[in-house]
């Protein structure tokens, strides 16, 4: 069992908190956002991650969780100190790591011993080297280890991902402090790889993600020559991802990758190579694809309805995927944006992202359910494949529309049975 303080309470810093704490650790989480911390005091999470808000609550209640706003309370005593911070797009599409810095400053002015400081926030190779800087600037007397531990958990299935994760990467300078991190994942009996340099692990973070968004952004651009030759791009992902050397996962046709970390992460790695002098061409194609197909939908909207003013479009979901209710970088605000600025009444509903949505886009029109979203609309696109959508009482909801246009942005539904129902239907890569 060890001592654990955990900098951040944010999606990344509770899940690793509560998953730590509930391995028998004694975890304290210090956030800045004083609203936050009442809120987990009072043993609400402020923000929907199934199975989390029980977990919390469990580890609270057998006293190894607890929360503060302040530093003095957590980090004194700790073994590790883990930084589960933001690290939002900066100038030019480099990280932001100001509040890494900022973590970093204030973990040196609270330490009294020996630390084992673990970055699990996605940053750029360098970044350990800055955070050993900054403490020992700040704090001459103890010694402070730094050591890469990035996260690879996914939002919607955050603590399964980090009770049973594919891979844990740690590295440090310190071979010593890598192994002391790699303890505390031994019950998981993962696959622990230890990199003997830090960039290293740094590294493998982004190279992940920009792997991953490429994946998307391949069978997107596979999809948009589909359209021209009449294939159907959802099969072809199929039939690809049967070959083993490939595999199914994130080859999803449809309106692009977002939220939380694709798009900054890509972007991010893609300036830190401008930096050192290369041009990353093909992470520079992946944002530019991804930019695209969101508007794809647009487009598709455009001929189905010939006129975007004052048309009725509903949007089903607005999370950037299911189960959640992150809005970042979502493709429904870009595409409400968009149709706002064409005149357009836009409606939508989400089972968990309205709320923040409401302060986002206040001009949209947020309504109870999906039905009430087709009630009277020209059309409707699906941005977010929650399950509840897969099973809409078709009938029902034609009968209700004025216009039964379809932009289907995740290819959820069957083309052929939408066509049945007489929908004017429209997938993407497969119309
Ligand atoms: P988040 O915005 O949900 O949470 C960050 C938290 O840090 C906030 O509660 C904020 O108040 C707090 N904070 C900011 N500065 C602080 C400081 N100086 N001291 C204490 N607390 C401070 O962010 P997140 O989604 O949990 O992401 C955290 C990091 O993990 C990012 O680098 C992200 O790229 C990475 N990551 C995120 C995911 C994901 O799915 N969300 C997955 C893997 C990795």
């Amino acid at each position: 069992m060890s001592r654990v303080a955990v900098i951040g309470a944010g999606y990344v810093g509770l899940t690793t908190a509560a998953c730590l704490a509930d391995l028998g650790n004694d975890v304290i989480v210090v956030d800045i956002n004083r609203e936050k911390v009442a809120q987990l005091l009072r043993n609400h999470v402020p923000f929907y991650e199934p199975g989390l808000g029980e977990l919390v609550e469990r580890n609270t209640k057998a006293k190894r969780l607890t929360f503060t706003t302040s530093y003095q309370e957590a980090v004194p005593g700790a073994e590790f100190a883990i930084i589960a911070v933001s690290t939002p797009e900066g100038e030019g599409g480099e990280a932001d790591l100001s509040f890494v810095e900022a973590a970093a400053g204030s973990i040196a002015d609270s330490m009294d011993g020996p630390l084992v400081v673990v970055n699990k926030s996605t940053v750029p190779p360098l970044t350990g080297d800055m955070v050993s800087r900054v403490i020992g600037q700040r704090n001459a007397k103890h010694k402070a280890d730094v050591v890469s531990n990035p996260e690879f958990l996914r939002e919607g299935s955050a603590i399964q991902d980090f009770m049973h994760p594919d891979r844990v990467v740690i590295g440090g300078h310190d071979r010593g402090a890598a192994e002391k991190v790699a303890k505390l994942y031994e019950p998981l009996q993962a696959h622990i790889l230890i990199t003997p340099n830090i960039y290293t692990a740094e590294m493998v973070k982004y190279a992940s993600n920009a792997f991953l968004a490429a994946r998307i952004s391949f069978i997107n651009e596979i999809a948009r020559i589909c359209e021209r030759v009449d294939a159907d791009a959802k099969l072809v992902a199929e039939g690809m991802g049967l070959d083993k050397r490939i595999g199914p996962t994130y080859l999803d046709v449809g309106i692009g990758y977002g939220g939380s970390c694709f798009g900054k992460d890509v972007k991010a790695l893609a300036a830190l190579a401008e930096r050192f002098d290369y041009h990353p061409e093909l992470l520079n194609a992946v944002m530019d694809i991804n930019r695209d197909q969101r508007m794809l939908v647009i487009d598709k909207l455009r001929e189905g309805l010939d006129e975007l003013q004052d048309k009725v479009v509903g949007l089903l979901g607005l999370a950037f995927k299911p189960n959640t209710d992150d809005l970042r970088d979502a493709p429904s605000m870009d595409i409400a944006r968009v149709l706002l600025a064409a005149g357009t009444h836009v409606r939508a509903y989400d089972p968990a992202a309205m709320e923040g949505a409401r302060v986002k886009l206040p001009a949209v029109e947020y309504t109870e359910d999906a039905y009430a979203v087709a009630a009277g609309a020209d059309a409707l696109v699906v941005v977010t494949e929650w399950n509840e959508f897969r099973h809409l009482d078709m009938a029902r909801v034609k009968a209700s529309m004025r216009r039964p246009v379809i932009v289907d942005g995740r290819n959820i539904y069957d083309p052929l049975v939408m066509r049945g129902h007489g929908f004017t239907y429209r997938g993407i890569g497969r119309d």
